[in-house]
C-alpha cells in the first residue's frame, strides 16, 4: 500500500518523499491493474489513437505533394486527387475521433464503476470506529468527488498522455523521413522551447496561486467584518479604521497580482510568437541553402518539403508544450487515486475468525457474560494522507462522535487514551432484563457496543452462551442481537420497507403482528397510504414517540435472542411514554434484554441492575437491594427517578 497513507500526521514530510520516489510508480501499477478487464477495449483505443496520429501527420505530406507535384507540374488532376485525399483523411480522422471518445468513456466509466463498487463494499466492512472518527463528508467525498476526478484522469489525462507520446514519435519519424539535418536542428531547438514553456507555466502557476490566496483572504475579511456579530464587535470596539486598512491592503495586492497575471500572459505570448517565427525561419534558411547549393535536381529537400517540414515542426513543439501540464495533471490524478486506494487498503479490523461459528436464534439461549473486559477507544485510527489532511482540515477525526472539538472542527487536543471500561465482569441469565444505570459518560453505551462487536475488547471476552463473540460469524451475531437506540433511523422509503429491513422475508401478517405489539399499527393505518406511506429522510412525518415505536416494531419483527435497548432520555408526553412502555413489554418478553435505563419502569422490572461508574460496575442487585445499600444507585434514584414517580405515578404502578 501507499506508505504515506498508513500512519498519523506526524510523519507527513518524510512520507511525502517516499511517495515521490516510489509510490507514484506503485500507484500507476495499481491503476494499470484496474484497466486489466478492459484490455481489449484498450487495445482498440491504442490503435485508434495511433491511426488518428498518423492521419494528423498525413496533412503536411499532402501539402508537399500539392506544391511539388500539382503546382509545379500545373496538374489540376493531381491537385484534385491530393485535395480529396486530404479531405478524406480529415473526415476519417473525425469519425475515428468519435469512436475514440466512445471507447474512452466506456473504459473510464467502467473502471470508475468498479472503483465505486469496491470502495462502497469496503466501507460496508469498515469497523464502527472508522465512521465515528471520520467525517461523513470526507467519506462521501472519496466515494463521489475523488472517483469523479479520477475518472476524468482516466478518460482525459491518460489518453492525452498516450496521444502526446505517439504524436511526438510519429511526427519525429515523419520529420526524419523528410530531412535528417533539419530534424537535428529542430531537436537542437527543443531545449530552448521546453525551457520557455516550463518557465511560463511556473510563473503563471505562482501568480495564480498567489491570486487565489489573496482572494481567499479578501473573502475571509469580508465575511468576518460584514457579518452581524463581526460588525457589532468592530463598532463597539471602534475598529472600523483597522479593518478598512486591512481590506485596502489586500485589495491593492489583488490589483497588482491581476495586472501581473495579465502581463505575464502577454509576455509569454510575445516570446512564443518570436519562437514560432524564428524556428521556421531557420528551417527556411537552411533548407533553401540546401536547395541552392545542391546540383541541379539533386536537392535534399523540395519547396513542398520545406512547407511540410515546418508544419511538422510546429506540430512537434505543440505536442511537447502539452507535456508539462500533462505531467501536473498526472500528479494530481495520482493523488486522487492515492486517496481512493488509501480507503481500499484500510484494515477491516473486525472480521470473521477463520473457524467462526454460525449460530441461529434457535440454538442460542441468550446468556450474556462479560469476562474481565477492558476497553478503550483507540486513537490510532485510519488517518487520511497527512498532506491531504492538512489541506482539508480533517484533523478533527480523533475523538469520535461525542467530541465537541470534532463537531466544531477545532484541532483536537491529544489527550492520553483513557481506558473506558476496566476489567468488567458480569453475567446475565437467558431471558433476564438487566438495567444499566449510571452517570452520563460512565461507559454504559460502550458496554452495549461490545456485544454486537461494533468494537472489539482490548482484553477479556464478551460471551454469548459461553461463546466468545469474536468466534461467532458476524452475520449470525447480528441476527442474534436487536438494537433499539435513542435516535431512530428510518430510511427514506415506505413504512413497510423500513419494517421489512429487519427481516425481508416476513409475511404481511407477521409485520402487522409486530406493529400491533408495538402499538403503532393504528397510527400507521391513519395515513392514507397506510404501510406504503413514505417516511421522510428522518421520519419527519412521524413524531419522536411514533418513530420509536416503529423501531421497536422493527426489532420485534426481527425477533432476536438478545435485545439491547438504549432508552431515550428526551422526555415524551405521558401518553407517548405509556405507548412506548406498552410497546416495549412484548419486545422484552422471552429474550435477554440489556437496557440503558432511563425509565423508572424499566429499572423497577429489571432482574438485575448494574450500576456503572467511570467504566466500573460499582454496584449490582435488584432495586430493593441497591436502595438498601444507600450508595450511588440510591443517590441516582433519588435525583433522577423519583421525579418520574411524581410526574407519572401510574407508569410506575403499571410496571
Ligand atoms: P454513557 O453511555 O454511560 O453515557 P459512553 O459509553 O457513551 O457513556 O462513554 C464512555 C466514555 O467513552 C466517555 O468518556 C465518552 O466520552 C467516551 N466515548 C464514547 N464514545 C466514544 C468514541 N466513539 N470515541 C472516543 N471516546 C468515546
Amino acid at each position: 500500500m501507499i506508505q504515506a497513507t498508513s500512519k498519523g500526521p506526524s510523519s507527513g514530510a518524510e512520507k511525502k518523499v517516499v511517495r515521490n520516489q516510489k509510490a507514484d510508480w506503485h500507484t500507476l501499477k495499481r491503476i494499470g491493474a484496474a484497466f486489466k478487464p478492459y484490455k481489449v477495449y484498450l487495445g482498440i483505443e491504442f490503435l485508434i489513437i495511433l491511426a488518428t496520429t498518423v492521419l494528423g501527420v498525413i496533412n503536411p505530406f499532402i501539402i508537399r505533394a500539392i506544391l511539388d507535384e500539382a503546382v509545379i507540374s500545373r496538374s489540376t488532376s493531381n491537385l484534385f486527387f491530393y485535395a480529396t485525399i486530404g479531405l478524406s483523411a480529415a473526415l476519417v480522422g473525425g469519425l475515428i475521433g468519435v469512436a475514440q471518445s466512445y471507447l474512452n468513456s466506456l473504459i473510464g466509466q467502467n473502471i470508475m464503476r468498479d472503483f465505486r463498487d469496491k470502495l462502497y463494499s469496503k466501507l460496508q466492512m469498515m469497523p464502527f470506529r472508522f465512521f465515528t472518527s471520520t467525517r461523513t463528508g470526507e467519506i462521501q467525498s472519496r466515494l463521489s468527488n475523488d472517483i469523479n476526478g479520477a475518472q476524468q484522469a482516466v478518460t482525459d489525462t491518460f489518453t492525452s498522455a498516450l496521444a502526446t507520446i505517439l504524436n511526438v514519435v510519429i511526427t519525429l519519424i515523419a520529420m526524419l523521413y523528410i530531412n535528417v539535418l533539419l530534424t537535428v536542428i529542430s531537436i537542437a531547438l527543443l531545449p530552448l522551447f521546453l525551457w520557455l514553456t516550463h518557465r511560463a507555466g511556473r510563473v503563471r502557476r505562482r501568480i495564480s496561486s498567489l491570486t487565489q490566496q489573496t482572494m481567499a483572504t479578501l473573502h475571509a475579511v469580508m465575511q468576518e467584518t460584514l457579518s452581524v456579530s463581526g460588525v457589532l464587535l468592530i463598532k463597539t470596539l471602534g475598529r472600523q479604521g483597522l479593518v478598512r486598512d486591512r481590506f485596502k491592503q489586500e485589495n491593492r495586492k489583488l490589483t497588482t497580482l491581476s495586472i501581473q497575471q495579465q502581463m505575464t500572459g502577454r509576455w509569454n505570448m510575445f516570446f512564443f510568437n518570436i519562437f514560432y517565427t524564428f524556428t521556421p525561419a531557420i528551417i527556411y534558411i537552411v533548407a533553401s541553402w540546401q536547395i541552392i547549393s545542391a546540383k541541379e535536381g539533386n536537392a535534399a529537400i523540395t519547396i513542398g518539403g520545406i512547407v511540410a517540414f515546418t508544419a511538422l515542426q510546429t506540430r512537434l513543439f505543440s505536442s511537447f508544450s502539452q507535456i508539462f501540464p500533462l505531467q501536473l495533471n498526472i500528479q494530481g490524478s495520482l493523488a486522487l487515486f492515492d486517496r481512493i486506494f488509501e480507503y481500499m487498503d484500510m484494515p477491516v479490523e473486525i472480521e470473521d475468525a477463520p473457524d467462526a461459528l454460525s449460530l441461529t436464534a434457535q440454538q442460542v439461549r441468550g446468556e450474556v457474560a462479560f469476562k474481565e473486559v477492558t476497553f478503550s477507544y483507540k486513537r490510532d485510527g485510519v488517518a487520511p494522507l497527512p498532506d491531504l489532511a492538512a489541506k482539508e482540515n480533517t484533523s478533527n477525526r480523533k475523538n469520535g462522535v461525542k467530541s465537541a472539538a470534532t463537531e466544531q472542527g477545532n484541532p483536537p487536543v491529544e489527550p492520553a487514551t483513557p481506558i473506558t471500561l476496566h476489567s468488567l465482569s458480569f453475567h446475565i441469565q437467558p431471558g433476564q432484563l438487566a438495567a444499566l444505570v449510571g452517570p452520563s459518560g460512565a461507559g454504559k453505551t460502550t458496554m452495549t457496543y461490545l456485544i454486537p462487536r461494533l468494537y472489539d475488547v482490548d482484553s477479556g471476552a464478551v460471551e454469548i452462551d459461553g461463546h466468545d463473540v469474536r468466534n461467532i460469524k458476524l452475520e449470525s451475531l447480528s441476527s442474534l442481537i436487536g438494537v433499539v437506540t435513542q435516535e431512530t433511523f428510518l430510511f427514506h422509503s415506505s413504512i413497510r420497507e423500513n419494517l421489512l429491513y429487519a427481516r425481508p422475508e416476513a409475511t404481511e401478517e407477521e409485520m402487522i403482528a409486530a406493529t400491533m405489539a408495538a402499538a403503532i399499527h393504528e397510527r400507521i393505518m391513519e395515513f392514507d397510504e397506510g404501510y406504503d406511506t413514505i417516511v421522510g429522510e428522518r421520519g419527519y412525518r412521524l413524531s419522536g414517540g411514533e418513530k420509536q415505536r416503529l423501531a421497536i416494531a422493527r426489532v420485534i419483527l426481527k425477533n432476536p435472542r438478545i435485545l439491547i435497548l438504549d432508552e431515550a432520555t428526551s422526555s415524551l408526553d405521558t401518553h407517548s411514554e405509556r405507548l412506548i412502555q406498552a410497546a416495549l413489554e412484548p419486545l422484552m418478553k422471552e429474550r435477554t434484554t440489556i437496557a440503558i435505563a432511563h425509565r423508572l419502569s424499566t429499572i423497577l422490572s429489571a432482574d438485575v441492575i448494574l450500576v456503572v461508574d467511570k467504566g466500573n460496575i460499582v454496584e449490582q442487585g435488584t432495586h430493593q437491594e441497591l436502595l438498601e445499600r444507600n450508595g450511588l444507585y440510591a443517590r441516582l434514584y433519588n435525583q433522577q427517578f423519583m421525579q418520574q414517580v411524581i410526574d407519572d405515578p401510574l407508569a410506575v404502578h403499571s410496571s
